[in-house]
């Protein structure tokens, strides 16, 4: 186990095309069909779903206008489809790190097309411009848009009694990033204890909560609390989603979907430590392989561009 998180930790070093295979049941593909695809089988089966135009790794102002237009693409078929999903978005992909202005401009236009926009959070660097960006649109007047607070940030607690006097629409997670204990918990006993006291504080104040976790205990804590809905992940414990839809819980899935699947991809494997083992494997396997066939010359090369494919083949994935 401590191998594996520190093998982890190493993934960045992989080579792409291994990254790729790996993490393919964690997106959708990588073009607006995939999405559809997947979200009418999610919806076939009771699920909602939230999807997520990948683009997180943009830095140019015309790139975060295109993801901006890949939105609208996005909304206008989920409404000929008629399916039941709204939109996650990611305020980097919409330039942030370019220009406030131009992300918030951004926002504004994929907002205009009506359906519901969840601001996804990203690292600390980020939490005071969404969290200021989020009230700035309510302010304005904007009522389908809702947020995301990580309970692992020391400063979540804070934040939701902040927020209270928007009711807002949250989406509670425990968060995915690196940060430094400074501001941030680092054991999992302390993160679950802030996740149930943001929950309670968050119902408490009339928001609307959604709690996106996969941890058993978290997942019972917010059914004894009767969080109007769960989220979680596509390609993790859909055998735990499926019971929930059962049991009458409203789940939405998170789909994500598009060429910059890279970052996103990293982000779930890192977090399945028992995957990262495998990887590993995998990884020195084709290395010896390259090695042998071109006499210990050629090194692995970059991947294909392409996101990963949800193809049948896909290797099933050890459970962390
Ligand atoms: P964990 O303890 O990590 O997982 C519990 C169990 O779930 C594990 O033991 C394992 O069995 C299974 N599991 C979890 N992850 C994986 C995986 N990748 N592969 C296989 N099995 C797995 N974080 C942010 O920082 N910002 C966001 O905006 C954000 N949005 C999210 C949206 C949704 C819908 C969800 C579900 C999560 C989101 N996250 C976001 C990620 C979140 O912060 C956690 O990193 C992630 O959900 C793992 O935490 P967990 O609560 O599921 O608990």
């Amino acid at each position: 186990m401590l191998v594996d998180k520190a093998i982890a930790r190493l993934l960045p070093v992989v080579p792409k095309p291994v990254v790729q295979i790996f993490s393919a049941r964690y997106i959708a593909g990588s073009t607006l069909a995939d999405a559809v695809g997947v979200v009418r089988d999610l919806n076939g089966r009771g699920m909602a779903a939230t999807i997520d135009v990948l683009g997180e790794e943009i830095t140019r102002e015309d790139e975060a206008r295109a993801i901006a237009r890949a939105y609208r693409d996005v909304f206008a078929e989920i409404e000929r489809e008629r399916l039941d999903s709204n939109v996650s978005v990611k305020l980097t992909a919409l330039g942030l790190k370019l220009s406030y202005e131009l992300c918030k401009e951004n926002v504004r236009d994929v907002l205009a097309q009506g359906n519901f926009v969840r601001i996804d959070m990203e690292d600390a660097s980020t939490t005071d411009d969404t969290l200021r960006l989020y009230r700035e649109l309510r302010t304005e007047g904007h009522e389908n848009v809702g947020v995301v607070l990580q309970a692992y940030l020391r400063r979540t607690l804070d934040d939701v009694r902040a927020l209270a006097d928007l009711k807002p629409n949250v989406r509670l997670c425990k968060g995915i990033y690196v940060e430094p204990p400074s501001i941030a918990y680092a054991d999992a006993d302390s993160i679950r204890t802030s996740f149930v006291q943001c929950m309670d504080a968050l119902l408490a104040s009339g928001a609307y909560v959604a709690a996106a976790t996969h941890d058993e205990r978290l997942i019972r804590a917010a059914l004894d609390r009767h969080v109007p809905e769960f989220q979680m992940l596509l390609g993790v414990r859909e055998d735990r989603a499926r019971e929930l839809v059962a049991a009458g819980r409203r789940l939405r899935v998170y789909v994500p979907f598009g060429e910059h699947w890279y970052g996103y991809s990293l982000r779930r494997l890192q977090e399945n430590p028992a995957m990262a083992g495998t990887i590993a494997r995998a990884t020195v396997g084709r290395m010896l392989r390259l090695s042998l066939r071109t006499g210990g010359t050629s090194r692995a090369r970059g991947g294909r561009g392409g996101a990963p494919s949800r193809r049948a083949d896909t290797p099933p994935a050890p459970r962390a």
